[in-house]
């Protein structure tokens, strides 16, 4: 009973059953009762062919197993190997370095970084602010921590970045805290794929910089590049704007193997901080590396060992690249099909540039999800709308679910 409690009040927060897991294990039992061809399964946030398959780039798994066994067994160094680190910069910025003072610390995913980034760049009861739309564990790692997660309006009435919401949000929390740290997931934002243009980075940054004029606050922008790498051509130029900003700005960069080497199950990412102030960067080094022996000690070393292989040789990076193409296709012909879709029968969906999911906004979401059951459409119910894995959906259902869309929402 709620009455009697074995843990610590400041863990007495209930977030119920995960979701997704729930709609996940709902479609499967569905497609044993049915056959899987009929049943959409959109509800998964990973990349899987056609059969339902986790996706595999073969050259990076091919390395990993071809590592010695000591590279299996021994630790890797508290804030991650050098090599590592140097091989996460390469991934992560590509021609488009910053310039200013870098540094780098290995997470497990980019996960850790977002969980360092609230707990050593806020305070316990500050808020954290990202988008109205947002990746769940946002919530639940701010929460983890004692933060409260508020949130600006993430599109305006032209489906572009909110501009106003956002500088709104941004001075609101300026005025009663010295920190503020913001979680910005572009490209290839989950869920609703939209990806901020260059003159809309650009807008951001002028809005913080404008903030930033007081010298008695402190902005911290995480910027989650988890989709990056199905993102498109020119998913890095943004990067520009993180040239030279006033020191009271730092950037955080989030990095992940999860989905770009797929390698989810690997737990291995990084965090890379850019300012103009080396002290600033030299803290970051430090206390993030001081983060990392307080909570998980040191990250999963094989795959550090396998990014820095693949970075220090041009001929795997290629390989990789052209194996990572092919699925970065196969994920553009399934959203474009959906969107096409959408559009011909008259489906309202978020503005969609790439990524992993497509997002429909609607009234009472759980009940539309319900009706797109009786259709054996399995999709995950959101705050405002739903999240349509086109990831793990085939070309062709991709195609027949805005139609289904449609029935459930008139349904409703
Ligand atoms: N950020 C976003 C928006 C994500 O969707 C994910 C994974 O689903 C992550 C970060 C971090 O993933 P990982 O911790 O596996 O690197």
């Amino acid at each position: 009973s709620k009455s009697f409690f074995m843990v610590a009040p400041h863990s007495r927060t209930i977030s119920g059953n995960d979701k997704i897991f729930a709609v996940n294990n709902a479609a499967q039992a569905m497609a044993k009762k049915i056959g899987s061809n009929h049943v959409v399964n959109a509800s998964i946030g990973a990349l899987m062919d056609d059969e339902g398959n986790l996706s595999i780039l073969s050259t990076v798994i091919d390395i990993l197993r071809s590592l010695p066994s000591e590279e299996f067994a021994a630790y890797a160094p508290i804030a991650g190997l050098p090599s590592f680190l140097e091989a996460v910069k390469k991934a992560a910025f590509k021609e488009f370095v910053p310039k200013g003072y870098i540094e780098a610390v290995a997470t497990p995913g980019g996960s850790g970084a977002i969980r360092h980034t609230i707990r050593n760049y806020s305070k316990e009861g500050d808020d954290i602010l990202t988008s109205d739309w947002y990746w769940g564990p946002y919530h639940t790692i701010a929460e983890e921590h004692n933060r409260n997660l508020k949130t600006y309006t993430l599109f305006d009435k032209n489906d572009k970045f909110h501009l106003s919401s956002f500088t709104e949000k941004v001075n609101a929390i300026l005025e009663k805290q010295r920190n503020l740290v913001i979680l910005l997931n572009s490209p290839a934002h989950n869920p609703t794929g939209y990806s901020l243009s260059d003159e809309e980075w650009k807008n951001v940054i002028d809005v913080l910089k404008t903030a930033a004029k007081n010298k008695d606050k402190k902005i911290i922008l995480f910027v989650d590049l988890a989709y990056i790498d199905f993102a498109g051509e020119n998913s890095r130029s943004f990067m520009k704007y993180f040239n030279n900003l006033p020191e009271n700005i730092l950037i955080i960069i989030g990095f992940s193997m999860s989905k770009g080497y797929t390698l989810y199950g690997m737990r291995s990412g990084a965090m890379i901080g850019i300012s103009s102030n080396e002290e600033v960067a030299k803290e970051f080094k430090q206390i993030n590396s001081f983060s990392n022996r307080g909570v998980w000690s040191n990250g999963t070393r094989p795959a550090m060992v396998v990014l820095t292989k693949i970075f220090e040789n041009k001929e795997l990076l290629e390989k990789v690249e052209a194996e990572r193409k092919k699925l970065h296709d196969m994920l553009n012909e399934r959203a474009n099909a959906f969107l096409e879709e959408a559009k011909r029968v008259g489906l309202k969906v978020c503005p969609y540039k790439a990524g992993f999911f497509i997002t429909i906004p609607c009234d009472d979401p759980e009940r539309v999800c319900e009706e797109l059951t009786k259709d054996a459409v399995f999709a995950v119910p959101l705050k405002k709308g739903i999240r349509f894995a086109v990831c793990s959906v085939s070309k062709e259902k991709c195609s027949k679910a805005p139609e289904k869309f449609v029935k459930a929402i008139k349904a409703v």
